[in-house]
């Protein structure tokens, strides 16, 4: 079924492309090229797709997806690697969010313990993140809230995983670029930040309050 995708198109290319539309900006950005500030790293969920949830305009992030918004430990040659590569040594990414969700299939999976080894080899990475939560939250009767607190280790996991791709580290150390760990809570539909000082996901205020500097990330 594909009609519902091509609808979508229809609509886009109306908005990016019709000489009347004020929000065209794809022929310039064909003329002249990217530069996304952004990498955003986020699951395969079709509910948290962060062009969705960011409204994002064309040209705004680059976009890697993994089952549970994952980041293994660095190896040369993977699809990751040489996009975040690519992403910060050859483009001007300033920021690199890894962002995880509520709800997750991935952690549900990791919480059940699923017999697949396709999908637990590679969700094993949120294995530390799993015994962490169970341990810091004492909510291990509380399934839902056990899941939620294994979202924000993960992606604390990941981002911690982040650090040991090369580009990423030169990047970081030389100040070009930050490590931004979030989640998006699906069910109230709020958008959490880490903080580094209060070690705690908090929630993005809106555009209302100018004082927080965060929405100018
Ligand atoms: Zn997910």
């Amino acid at each position: 079924m594909t009609d519902e995708l091509i609808t979508g198109f229809e609509e886009f290319k109306r908005y990016q492309y019709d000489e009347n539309s004020e929000q065209a900006i794809m022929p310039r950005l064909v003329e002249e090229g990217q530069s996304p500030r952004y990498f955003l790293i986020s699951c395969i969920d079709s509910r948290a797709n962060p062009g969705t949830i960011f409204r994002a305009r064309p040209g705004t992030f680059f976009a890697h997806k993994a089952m549970g918004a994952i980041v293994r430990p660095y190896k040369q040659g993977t699809a990751l690697a040489a996009a975040l590569q690519f992403a910060l040594d050859y483009n001007k990414v300033e920021k690199i969010v890894v962002l995880g969700h509520t709800n997750c299939g991935a952690m549900k999976a990791l919480a059940d313990n699923i017999e697949d080894p396709e999908i637990s080899s590679f969700i094993e990475v949120a294995q530390q993140a799993l015994v962490r939560a169970k341990s810091s939250c004492g909510c291990e009767s509380d399934q839902e809230k056990l899941l939620d607190k294994t979202v924000e280790e993960t992606v604390l996991e990941s981002s911690k995983n982040l650090m040991s791709y090369p580009s990423v580290k030169r990047a970081v150390e030389e100040g070009r670029a930050q490590i931004v760990p979030w989640v998006f809570e699906m069910r109230k539909g709020d958008l959490l930040e880490y903080n580094y000082e209060s070690q705690a996901f908090e929630k993005i205020t809106t555009h209302s309050n100018n004082s927080d500097s965060r929405q100018q990330a």
